[in-house]
């Protein structure tokens, strides 16, 4: 047995205006007891303790859906019916997202087939009946007509630069839906460079929001991004170049 995840309502609360019922704490908890367990076949995380867990994957996969964007009147969110997590890895940030968002449909894509084994076999274990899992690679993804402009939400954490991330997931939103891109840091220059990226792949950027994190104070930025017109055929590029090239 693992030692129980930290049950922390009231920073829930306080943090990011959401807090998980009763069964949605039970599933963080078989989420955290399933990574642990997959961690010893497949090379997920190196964040196992459990206060360091809740924070850095649970709290930090959800902050990004808390209100710091329209705070006052949410228009955007409430529309939100499907999800791509892009480079999930060991299921973050989708998999605590589609826990907390039961009502969205949440994609899961990784490039690692060993990665997206385990995901499958872990929302079957928990009973998510609303996640979908894909071993493919975003380019490719962002090209078939299945996806392509398919999403209403794409979310990016800890896949590459900013721009990687923007020409990864602009292909695959609607018009008007959103990606938020998870960075630590992020500077005046960083987001100089980016918004040429941006205007290239049909993109605006909307918000860039900063917090730290509620137990050891680290500093984080979500990059909210609107698509506002479609993204040219010849985006994303061929397999690799995203990355070694960025926009
Ligand atoms: N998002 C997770 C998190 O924040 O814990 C995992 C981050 S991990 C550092 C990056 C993941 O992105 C890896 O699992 C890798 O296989 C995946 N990845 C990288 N490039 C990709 C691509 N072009 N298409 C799909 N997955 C990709």
């Amino acid at each position: 047995m693992t030692e129980p995840l930290p049950v922390n309502s009231e920073i829930w609360q306080e943090t990011l205006q959401w807090q998980p019922s009763t069964a949605q704490q039970a599933l963080f908890d078989s989420l955290y007891q399933g990574v642990l367990d997959g961690n010893r076949q497949v090379n997920l995380t190196r964040i196992t303790e459990p206060a360091e867990f809740w924070e850095k994957h649970l709290w930090d996969s959800l902050s990004g859906l808390a209100p710091w964007y329209e705070p006052e009147k949410p228009e955007w969110l409430p529309t939100v019916k499907r999800v791509i997590d892009i480079g999930t890895g060991g299921g973050f940030p989708g998999v605590p997202v589609a826990i907390s968002r039961p009502q969205w449909q949440v994609t899961l894509l990784d490039s690692t087939r060993k990665k997206i084994a385990f995901l499958e076999t872990l929302c079957q274990q928990l009973g998510l009946t609303n996640t979908d899992c894909l071993v493919e690679r975003a380019e490719t993804v962002g090209k078939d007509p299945k996806h392509r402009a398919q999403y209403d939400l794409a979310m990016v954490r800890a896949v590459g630069p900013a721009s990687t991330c923007a020409e990864y997931a602009l292909p695959l939103l609607k018009k008007s839906g959103f990606a938020i891109i998870f960075r630590g840091q992020w500077t005046d220059e960083e987001e100089e460079l980016f918004m040429g990226a941006l205007d290239t792949l049909g993109g605006e950027l909307v918000a860039v929001c900063s917090w730290e994190t509620p137990l050891t104070q680290g500093n984080r930025h979500c990059l909210y991004i609107k698509k506002v017109a479609k993204t040219e055929k010849e985006f994303p590029r061929h397999v690799g170049i995203p990355a070694k090239h960025p926009l």
